[in-house]
């Protein structure tokens, strides 16, 4: 009997420190494949490597995906019912070992505990929806469509799936894709972030646990090489994707190229139009949640706040004032409000991007590069930058840390054009008091997730979750309803029970009559 954790093993860096070794888990057993090349992983808290993944070679991608495509016939062929009783069993495991699930993430990644027990609290939405995939696969039925002739339709599987997903949301973003691929009759294999790997690896254990059958859960751990090799194999049918834009143009068009359904979310610079009657304090709390949580490390996070006329200066105040309150410190410190960066490549990147804004000529209020850390830890300071004008490179680019930009406009219709004129459009959020005002917006923006006085406004596991713009490449959103739509094709079957006493010949093409 297995168990959870089996696929860690205690080994030891070539400095002789123990690490944890991340090995594949294909057909419901550990495996370390055969690539023999491993990827570091750090605990962003002490700075410190505290582990190492296996990256899969061809030959272990090959390997995964006929072991997913084995489990595919049977898996189909399995009832409804028994899929929906082992997706319920599933959620209640990941229910009573969220702890756990939360400490891995946050080890890796660094965010707080809370913050990653929200993230498990957001993916069990997921496995909820997909627990009732009854209900989105019945079909409609047209009795008598022609004389004697029925016609319905039925929603089918397509096979080996595949999920390709960010460092950032380590669980919830996985579980944003295999419930309902795995619920609606495909095997699937889940390439998760190499920087995090722990979360993923046991989230497949409680599978295995839930008794879902070997190969219809796959995790494969790997660089470039294989996903390279998941998006060229003919078995794979489609692949779902979320990271950053250029990688997300980049696997939306290679599986295109090899004849795959795909799904590619990606970056964001999320806008927060706070209008001249918003409630300051109510708008100046939101926008430090949503610009610091998860040390910024989120695509919903808010990047931009449009401060439209007069309410700019108080504006910034109510900000600079609560973010002195911010503690910055480990993820599994209960006092710590922002964790660390999960790199330090990535830090250094962040760090440049405050001064380049500097030297552009905007005014940065709070500094998060002053802010002096003990320890290797990769700590940035949450930042404030005002003044920000559009043609900055702060503004531009997708900075993906704790920095938050100030836009000053006059007027409402500026603020919109602002965020009609980014790349991106995964959401966009106004704050006001006015309800016509908030109406002219969820009407006017540009964006695929709108809140209004919510500053991150991620759909419940019930509706779906896209953006528009260079957020997503592809046609559906992902989970809720168009995440069903994605994990299946459609069959349309015309049924006829003639009475062979009234057969003939007709070369003529069917009409309905
Ligand atoms: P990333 O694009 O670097 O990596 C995502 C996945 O792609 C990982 O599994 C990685 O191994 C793989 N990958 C990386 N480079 C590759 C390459 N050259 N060829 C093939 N595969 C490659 O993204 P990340 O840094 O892990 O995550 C942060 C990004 O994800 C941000 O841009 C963020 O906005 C985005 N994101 C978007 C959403 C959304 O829903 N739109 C949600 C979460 C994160």
């Amino acid at each position: 009997m297995k168990r959870r954790g089996d696929n860690i093993r205690r080994s030891s860096t070539s400095e002789g420190a123990a690490v944890e070794r991340f090995h594949h888990l294909i057909n419901g057993v550990t495996t370390t494949g055969t690539s023999g090349n491993v990827g570091p992983v750090y605990n962003p808290a002490t700075g410190l490597q505290v582990g190492e993944v296996d990256l899969a070679s061809v030959e272990d991608t090959n390997a995964a995906v006929a072991t997913a495509a084995a489990a595919f016939p049977a898996w189909r062929a399995t009832s409804l019912a028994t899929r929906t009783k082992l997706m319920y069993r599933f959620r209640e495991l990941v229910d009573t070992n969220r702890d756990e699930i939360a400490r891995r993430i946050s080890a890796q990644h660094g965010k707080t505990l809370p913050d990653a027990d929200g993230e498990v609290a957001r993916g069990l939405e997921n496995i909820e929806f997909a627990a009732g995939v009854a209900n989105a696969t019945a079909g409609r039925f047209t009795e008598q469509a022609s004389t004697g002739v029925d016609v319905y339709d039925t929603r089918q599987p397509l096979g080996v799936t595949v999920g390709i997903t960010p460092f950032n949301f380590p669980a919830m973003v996985p579980m944003w894709m295999f419930p309902m691929a795995v619920a609606a009759g495909n095997t699937f294999i889940l390439k998760p972030s190499e920087k995090d790997p722990a979360a993923s690896l046991y989230i497949a254990e409680l599978m295995n646990e839930a008794g879902f059958p070997p190969g219809v859960m796959n995790v494969l751990n790997g660089d470039k090489v294989a996903v390279d090799r998941l998006l060229r194999h003919p078995d794979v049918k489609a692949v779902s994707f979320v990271g950053s834009t250029p990688i997300a143009k980049y696997i939306q068009a290679t599986s295109v190229e090899h004849g795959k359904r795909v799904q590619a979310l990606a970056g964001a610079k999320n806008h927060m139009i706070v209008l001249p009657d918003a409630d300051i304090g109510l708008a100046a709390d939101a926008a430090v949640s949503a610009g610091f949580g998860s040390a910024g490390e989120r695509c919903m996070a808010i990047s931009v706040v449009v401060a439209v006329g007069e309410i700019a200066d108080p504006l910034v105040d109510a900000i600079t004032e609560r973010m002195a309150g911010l503690t910055v410190g480990p993820g599994d410190d209960s006092s710590t409000d922002m964790g660390p960066l999960v790199t330090g490549e990535h830090r250094d990147k962040v760090a440049a991007y405050v001064a380049a804004g500097d030297e552009a000529g905007a005014d940065v209020v709070v500094d998060g590069r002053t802010l002096k850390f003990e320890g290797d830890g990769f700590y940035f300071g949450p930042t404030l930058i005002d003044r920000v004008r559009p043609e900055m490179t702060v503004y531009t680019d997708e900075i993906f840390g704790p920095v938050l930009s100030v836009v000053r406009v006059e007027t409402y219709d500026e603020g919109i054009e602002l965020i009609a004129s980014n790349q991106w459009g995964n959401g966009a959020a106004i704050f006001t008091r006015d309800g016509g005002a908030a109406r002219q917006f969820v009407f006017d923006a540009d964006a695929g997730m709108i809140g209004v006085n919510v500053p991150i406004p991620v759909p419940v596991g019930y509706y779906s979750f896209g953006g528009w713009g260079e957020s997503l490449f592809g046609d559906t959103h992902m989970y809720g309803p168009e995440g069903f739509r994605f994990w299946t094709r459609n069959k349309v079957v015309t049924s006829r029970w003639p009475d062979p006493s009234t057969s003939t010949i007709d070369l003529g093409f069917p009409r309905n009559d």
